[in-house]
């Protein structure tokens, strides 16, 4: 960060001190009692997708739409109070949640066992990364990669065209939407991507569309696995 762009933040933070983002206690970004309250998905999970297997032991999501994915780990399901703290991160500009919500996704990643050589956050297209001022994804990543000892690409995974928005979409519309957002940059893909197990992180996975875009460059480009781990599954 720039220094005088530290120097504004620490000014802010002496103004506006910390609050925790479930209960508000002074000092927290998100204090251990709110992080407690974070619920895991329920078992059993599915093997590849973690969704919820049904009594009989059967994977409605992989049953409708298998991932290409190599697989998929998530945080928890997309329910108070993870909800509310990923949309303060994405669209309240309360960027401190990255620290604590990207320490849980390390965390994640060692109890599932994952194995990554590269952590690659989902790309936000151009225009709304100017909007917004940051990409959500690419500050958990950092966190996650940066606490996992992993090397984190930011100039890999391109976001070729700007996409709808998928709120609202069909499971159908939402691949078609997103098929062919995603490239990979020639020349970071060739000498970085070859037989390496890739890890994408983003925030909240609905259907899985959006990752397996992003996967499908990456196989291309000749990555041995393409994992996905977020923090919340719808
Ligand atoms: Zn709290
Ligand atoms: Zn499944």
């Amino acid at each position: 960060m720039h220094y005088l762009q530290k120097y504004a933040q620490h000014a802010l933070d002496i103004v506006f001190p910390l609050r925790c983002a479930g209960c508000q206690a002074n000092g927290y970004i998100l204090c251990p009692v709110c992080k407690t309250t974070i619920r895991p998905l329920t078992p059993p999970l599915c093997w590849h997708c973690s969704h919820t297997l049904s009594v009989n032991g059967s994977c409605q999501s992989c049953h409708q739409h298998f991932l290409q994915l190599s697989g998929l780990r998530a945080l928890g399901p997309y329910q108070e109070p993870l909800r509310s703290y990923i949309h303060q991160l994405k669209y309240d500009g309360n960027t401190h949640l990255a620290q604590p919500l990207g320490q849980l996704l390390a965390l994640a990643y060692r109890t599932y066992g994952m194995h990554a050589d590269i952590i690659l956050p989902v790309p936000l297209h151009e225009q709304r990364q100017r909007e917004r001022g940051y990409n959500h994804a690419a500050l958990l990543a950092r966190v996650c990669a940066s606490l996992l000892g992993i090397t984190v690409r930011e100039d890999v995974l391109l976001r070729r065209r700007a996409t709808s928005a998928q709120v609202g979409l069909k499971v159908d519309e939402r691949y078609q939407n997103v098929a062919t957002a995603f490239d990979c940059s020639h020349a970071a893909a060739t000498n970085i991507l070859t037989a390496r197990c890739i890890l994408v992180i983003d925030d909240v996975c609905t259907t899985g569309a959006t990752l397996e875009a992003c996967a499908a460059p990456l196989f291309a480009a000749g990555a041995l696995s393409v994992w996905g781990l977020v923090l919340a599954l719808t």
